[in-house]
């Protein structure tokens, strides 16, 4: 019972340990890391970051931005196009 207690104890300091490392091996690497300006990941080798206007962008949101840019021009002849609609049906209304 005594040396199941001690051994638990033991593994806790030892996972603390572990933490601490784990902490300083963290704060050490987030030197040379920045955190994505759209969903906050933090970049890595395996996920590149762009620096665009002293933001950093991973690579998923910029290739996400990249497909809303190609987008843009059918999503702005919408807006214009509803903006056109309401401005019409005011008209219409006598408003
Ligand atoms: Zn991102």
């Amino acid at each position: 019972m005594a040396t199941e207690e001690r051994s638990r104890k033991e593994l806790t300091l030892e996972s603390i340990v572990e933490g601490k490392k784990l902490e300083a091996y963290v704060e050490h690497r987030t030197r040379d890391m920045h955190a994505c300006a759209i969903c906050g990941g933090i970049g890595y080798k395996k996920r590149p970051m762009r620096c665009v206007g002293g933001r950093w962008f991973c690579m998923d949101c910029v290739r996400q931005l990249k497909d809303l840019m190609e987008g843009l021009d059918r999503w702005e002849a919408e807006a214009k196009l509803e903006h056109e609609l309401s401005k019409k049906m005011d008209e219409g209304l006598g408003l």
